[in-house]
């Protein structure tokens, strides 16, 4: 009876690749003890506004399934098309939240539910919340009105003022394995294994940028950059400085290039173990030349270069500087066409 629901993606068992968040709060709606107040926190588009939209529509459901809403009852029904009067959804109005959004909410506490078991306050984006706002909040969650639950979410919980992340129930949302991501974007179609592959190291863990992405554009750079990073001649350092710093001026994607480059290397190591496990299938021939040519340990070495670049520029050093050191840790390596 729960086709129509899944369609709307909004049962615990289509939430992808959170299994224990869900059996976390599976668990608390089973022995029914739901904490009044809950943090998810983790990166954007790994499903933690819909698992806050999932959990109070089972806790308003009239016809339960186990831990499972019906998705066919009038509460549902409403929770789906976003109607419920229950579900109150407070997101930042332009870049914050603002004050007045938060006595908005407080305003309509005092009163009982209107008409669901359960009312649920969604806070999305909750680190956007300023710091009028953020006390506010705090009020409400030092005074947490009956029969109703209050959901955070937000990247980190740094980002939030700790008394607040002191009051609620913090669950962790953890980036969607890489092959999970894949995996949906080959079974929903148009999309080939490589190109599904590819799309997936660049979303980083989050389904929500995998299935927004500009897929012909993100296989044309990414094309572009892996041609590159073959084509460099390391007979010379230069060569390598020069891509260093083309990949510096593109500030906007020099996470995702590393994180490109981390990928071939990584391909080159499997290339050893697992052939069939190499992402970049289209760059075979190149991939097998470079791992014959490596031991694991020295492929290790390379790997591990990228990744002190890539924590290096997370901290804000400087990135032209930190990328020449990262190919000249390349060069030395291997000292000879160590990339290709
Ligand atoms: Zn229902």
């Amino acid at each position: 009876m729960r086709g129509g629901l899944k369609k709307n993606m909004m049962t615990f068992e289509s939430i992808i690749g959170q299994e224990k968040p869900i059996g976390l709060l599976s668990r608390m709606i089973e022995k029914d003890r739901i904490p009044h107040a809950l943090l998810f926190t983790g990166i954007d588009g790994i499903g933690r506004q819909t698992t806050a939209k999932t959990l109070a529509m089972a806790l308003n459901c009239l016809r339960p399934e186990g831990v499972l809403a019906c998705g066919e009852c009038r509460s549902c029904r409403k929770v789906i098309s976003g109607n419920h009067p229950d579900i109150i959804i407070v997101k930042p109005s332009g870049a914050f939240i603002k004050i007045d959004q938060v006595r908005d909410v407080r305003r309509q506490l005092r009163f009982a539910p209107l008409e669901g078991n359960c009312r649920a306050i969604i806070v999305n984006d909750a680190h956007n919340m300023k710091t009028e706002a953020a006390n506010a909040m705090l009020k409400i969650l030092e005074e947490p009105p009956d029969a109703t639950i209050i959901i955070l979410t937000a990247t980190q919980t740094m980002d939030l003022l700790p008394t607040i992340v002191s009051r609620c129930h913090h669950i962790p949302f953890r980036p969607i394995p890489f092959e999970k991501i894949t995996g949906v974007l080959v079974a929903r179609g148009r999309l080939d294994r490589e190109a599904a592959g590819t799309v997936a190291i660049l979303a980083k863990g989050s389904l929500g940028k995998a299935l927004a992405a500009d897929v012909k554009k993100w296989m044309a750079w990414r094309t572009g950059l892996l041609e590159g990073i073959g084509s460099i001649s390391t007979e010379s350092i230069q060569p390598l400085f020069a891509f260093a710093d083309a990949l510096a001026r593109d500030k906007d994607r020099l996470e995702d290039a590393l994180a490109m480059i981390t990928v071939w290397f990584r391909d080159v190591l499997m290339c050893k173990v697992y052939p069939e496990k190499v992402v970049n299938r289209d760059f075979m021939d190149d991939i097998e030349r470079a791992s014959k040519k490596r031991s694991i340990d020295q492929i290790l070495e390379k790997i591990t270069a990228v990744f002190s670049a890539q924590t290096a520029i997370w901290r804000n050093s400087n990135p032209r500087l930190t990328l020449e050191v990262m190919m000249m840790r390349l060069y030395e390596q291997s000292e000879l066409k160590c990339l290709k």
